[in-house]
């Protein structure tokens, strides 16, 4: 059994570039379980498939066949790298992240990413569900604010322009729906240690986060 690193926490808490930096001191593979969540939505959009069907997503997440290449996505082989990033993905992936069928259909999927020499996973359900086993468990978060300016900045760089007020509340919601939902619903899981990466700039979190992993 190789070593898991897992981080769980809400939108925007800087999940995907610690869990890369992280990986990449350690030369650790790296599972952006989102991705998978985002893909589904994204394949769902795609086959006009109704996001309120549990069971037609489920069948979509049953059979989804992503490609991971050099840092880029592809989805029946088309690339969806940056399509699967925007707001309205995001919003959908986390519909139908609510639904059990799907959760299931993901398990074996990110379970297989588990491979030497260790893995950085990802997510809001890695440290609670899918690898229970890790050495290492991080629930990372930061202020709504901090995230939504970091969200802001991201898309910037990207020369989308967006508004703050309007990001906050995007993830709020987002955030309420993935902690209401029933299953694996979004919290700490047993064991993780509480990262709040507010005051802190993304190499001190890494850091911070490899210094725990050492002890
Ligand atoms: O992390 P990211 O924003 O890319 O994830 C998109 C959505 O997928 C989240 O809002 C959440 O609803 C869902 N998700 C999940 N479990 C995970 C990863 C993502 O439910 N492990």
């Amino acid at each position: 059994q190789v070593d898991v690193i897992a981080i769980d926490g809400p939108v925007a808490s800087g999940k995907g570039s610690v869990s890369s930096g992280v990986a990449k001191a350690l030369d650790f593979h790296v599972l952006d379980s989102g991705a998978l969540y985002r893909l589904t939505a994204l394949a769902c959009m795609n086959q006009c498939v109704d996001l309120s069907d549990a069971a037609a997503a489920e069948k979509v997440a049953q059979s989804l066949n992503p490609l991971f290449k050099d840092g880029k996505i592809y989805l029946e082989g088309k690339e969806v790298t940056d399509a699967i990033r925007t707001e309205e993905v995001g919003l959908n992936a986390s519909k139908i992240a609510a639904y059990p069928g799907v959760r299931k259909a993901l398990f074996e999927l990110q379970r297989r990413s588990a491979v030497a020499p260790g893995l950085v996973a990802d997510g809001r359900d890695m440290g609670s569900v899918v690898f229970p086993e890790a050495r290492l468990k991080i629930f990372l978060t930061a202020s709504a604010e901090s995230r939504a300016k970091r969200r802001y900045n991201q898309l910037k760089e990207k020369g989308i322009s967006s508004n703050i007020d309007d990001l906050v509340s995007d993830l709020k919601d987002r955030d309420r729906r993935d902690m209401e939902r029933s299953v694996a619903p979004l919290k700490p899981a047993e064991g993780a240690r509480i990262l709040d990466s507010s005051g802190l700039t993304l190499q001190e979190t890494i850091d911070l986060v490899l210094a725990w992993y050492r002890e």
